[in-house]
């Protein structure tokens, strides 16, 4: 019995881990690189080969988890996959918009490359999609869904359990039991683990035995700020504006994020914290995976499901509209009263959140709310450091638009609330793996635990071979 390290190993995204035990062989998800020096990384052909993978399990839809399936597919996997049923209408949208990117960047470059008048034959590599659109819907119908905590037999020898994750909706932390008799090994994979008292979802689930664990480190070492501030600090933000007379765009991550925030919206319209403006949801997708939000009433947590009976719903509300065409969004930017426009994507580096930014960003009146981390180099992190001019579509726009911030939005637990989620064992495991960070937060967080704990830890490095005894 043994595990590859094939991605999300001393570095957070392109999560991916083969497990051998026996003939059988399976991968538990299968991401995309987003970090800039590793995207290469997602034209290497397969560690593994692709038609040799009996089944992929896939632990929640963010890109990271699942934004390779497509590819693993093209190149021959024809297995099942298996995840909760709101893991995969998750998974397909994020995997069908990631084809379409992916297309329309290669689209890009080849027109940019005609008018430098390069010859596509004198270039390195080709410029083709990592997968088209196409290829990322032929996964769609690969899937075989399961419930949270019934155990299911994956591959000969591995029986497999999904349990809630607390992280997005539908997401997982799957614990599997491999192999026969007395060498039966319980593993469990973390996922990505979610947060206690977060809105809508659960919390994350707990484990009082594991032999091995595969463990997220993405805050290993830090504490997140509180986040009961949030309703306070958006009334306030929202009152003000509306008092100048502006709008406020908040760009925002379409999956999770964008629930969040309307759960955030409803729940002050609805007790008169602010006035009843329009709330505009104008992204395609958060509208897509909000739909998923509505048929998932079952996933809720209790606060969330005691709005239901009062006949409220967490992601809806009078105030809310969704703008589904373009046309549509272009009519915001026209609409000159107060309102609430959140739109994507969630680091201003494209999308329609651009648009509003440019007729937004030099008037005083209006305000650009950040609610998310906003990588180096992107629209968002320059806006926040407090560029007095920014470039967008070919322009400069002076800034003279009220830019403010509110933290505390994370869907990933910290150091103190993963190891909260570690602490629920028993017994120590055999060994613990730390994964799903970058190097100092797992190196950080592998000590932590290690002093608090005593545990083997291990931090394995991308394609190492671990066996499991
Ligand atoms: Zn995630």
């Amino acid at each position: 019995m043994q595990i590859r390290f094939l991605g999300a190993a001393r570095n957070v995204t392109g999560s991916c881990y083969c497990l051998e035990v026996g003939d059988s062989r399976i991968l538990i998800d299968c991401g995309l690189y987003q970090e800039r020096d590793l995207k290469e990384r997602n034209w290497a052909p397969f560690a593994v080969d692709p038609k040799s993978v009996d089944a992929v399990l896939l632990t929640h839809g963010h890109l990271d988890h699942c934004g390779l399936l497509p590819r693993l597919v093209a190149q021959g996997f024809d297995g099942p996959v298996f995840s909760t049923p709101a893991t995969m209408e998750i998974a397909n949208i994020v995997m069908q918009d990631s084809g379409r990117i992916a297309e329309e960047d290669a689209a890009y470059k080849r027109k940019r490359h005609a008018k430098e008048g390069r010859n596509p034959e004198d270039l390195k590599y080709p410029v083709v999609p990592l997968y088209t659109k196409e290829q990322a819907e032929a996964v769609a119908g690969m899937f075989t869904t399961v419930e949270y905590n019934n155990a299911k037999t994956v591959a000969e020898s591995i029986e497999a359990t999904f349990h809630d994750g607390g992280h997005i909706l539908g997401s997982s932390m799957i614990s599997i039991e491999a192999g026969e008799g007395e060498d039966k090994r319980r593993i469990i994979f973390s996922g990505d683990i979610g947060r206690w008292d977060v809105p809508i979802i659960c919390d994350p689930s707990t484990f009082e035995q594991a032999d091995y664990i595969i463990c997220e480190s993405t805050y290993g070492n830090r504490d997140h700020k509180p986040n009961d501030q949030i309703p306070e600090q958006l009334a306030s933000i929202v009152n003000d504006t509306i008092k100048a007379g502006g709008k406020i765009a908040i760009p925002s991550f379409a999956v999770e994020r964008s629930q969040e925030l309307l759960y955030h919206l409803s729940g002050l319209l609805s007790e008169g914290r602010i006035p009843h403006i329009p709330v505009i949801l104008d992204s395609p997708m958060a509208i897509r995976v909000t739909d998923v939000f509505e048929k998932h009433p079952e996933l809720f947590d209790e606060e969330a499901r005691e709005l239901l009976k009062q006949g409220k719903h967490p992601c809806d509300f009078p105030e809310l509209r969704e703008t589904r065409t373009s046309d549509e969004s272009k009519m915001v930017n026209k609409y000159d009263k107060p309102c609430i426009i959140i739109a994507g994507s969630g680091m201003c580096t494209g999308g329609r959140i651009k648009h509003h930014i440019k007729h937004m960003i030099s008037y005083p009146e209006h305000t650009i709310l950040f609610i998310g981390y906003q990588a180096y180099g992107t629209l968002g992190r320059i806006i926040l450091e407090g560029a007095e001019e920014v470039r967008i579509h070919g322009r400069e726009w002076p800034v003279e638009a009220r830019i403010e911030r509110i933290n505390g939005f994370s869907a990933h637990a910290d150091r103190s609330e993963i190891f909260k989620w570690l602490s629920a064992l028993k017994s120590p495991p055999r060994k613990l793996f730390i994964t799903h960070g970058e190097q100092e937060a797992a190196f950080a967080f592998a000590k932590y635990v290690n002093e608090k704990t005593g545990w083997d830890i291990d931090v394995p490095d991308y394609q190492d071979i671990k066996q499991l005894d």
